[in-house]
């Protein structure tokens, strides 16, 4: 698979674009929310008003952090890169697209992206389902294998997968264990940067640090 063909990009935030900060297990726990699921899925075992006052909750633990927001390595290089390239860039996050817009502009990465390129749990269902990639594609027009959904966490490559885009998973702590999971694993996006601006016409990416699938 040639990455360097891909012309239209998706990327979660947290963690992907930005620093991840977010300890989920602590919110969870802070809420009385079960340890064994998401957040968004731990909702639905609690009451209706509970779940509309930890909502709110979230929400403001989430803004408090997206103003705290900063760039993670390597990410302006290689949305450079790819802006440099004429590629097309969106966001989709979990969190709020609001927060998103919030987390961009703190980190100073709006300027890679569209406002209407951002897209958040209020956007559509959110991932792991694909239906936040279906609806980037088809505002784009685009193609799933024109495309390619980058992220930090097995739900963005399950929904990359499920809407039929390339998938690539950054791991930084090798905590995920199973790069066949994923197109494509890198440990910094520095080396998914290295292999575009490198990688020979026709030749497959590979090397010491990437794995790939078939
Ligand atoms: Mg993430």
């Amino acid at each position: 698979m040639d990455l360097r063909d891909r012309t239209h990009w998706i990327f979660d935030l947290d963690g992907t674009l930005t620093v991840a900060v977010h300890d989920f297990a602590a919110f969870k726990a802070s809420q009385g929310l079960p340890a064994d699921r998401d957040i968004l899925r731990g909702l639905e075992t609690v009451s209706a008003q509970r779940a509309t006052e930890i909502r709110t909750a979230l929400r403001q633990w989430e803004a408090d952090l997206a103003h705290a927001a900063v760039p993670g390595p390597g990410v302006i290089d290689l949305l450079e890169h790819l802006r440099g390239r004429g590629r097309q860039l969106a966001v989709l996050t979990r969190n709020t697209r609001a927060n998103a817009l919030r987390t961009l502009r703190a980190a100073g990465l709006h300027a890679f992206f569209d406002a209407r390129d951002v897209a958040g749990r209020d956007s559509a269902a959110p991932k792991p389902a694909p239906d936040g990639l279906f609806r980037q594609l088809a505002l784009w027009g685009a193609h799933p294998d024109e495309a390619v959904m980058v992220g930090d966490y097995l739900f963005d490559v399950v929904a990359g997968r499920a809407a039929g885009t390339a998938t690539v998973l950054l791991d930084t702590h090798g905590r995920h264990g199973h790069p066949d999971s994923a197109d494509l694993v890198f440990s910094e996006l520095s080396e998914l940067t290295s292999r575009l601006a490198t990688q020979p016409p026709g030749q497959s990416i590979g090397g010491p640090h990437a794995s790939q699938k078939s």
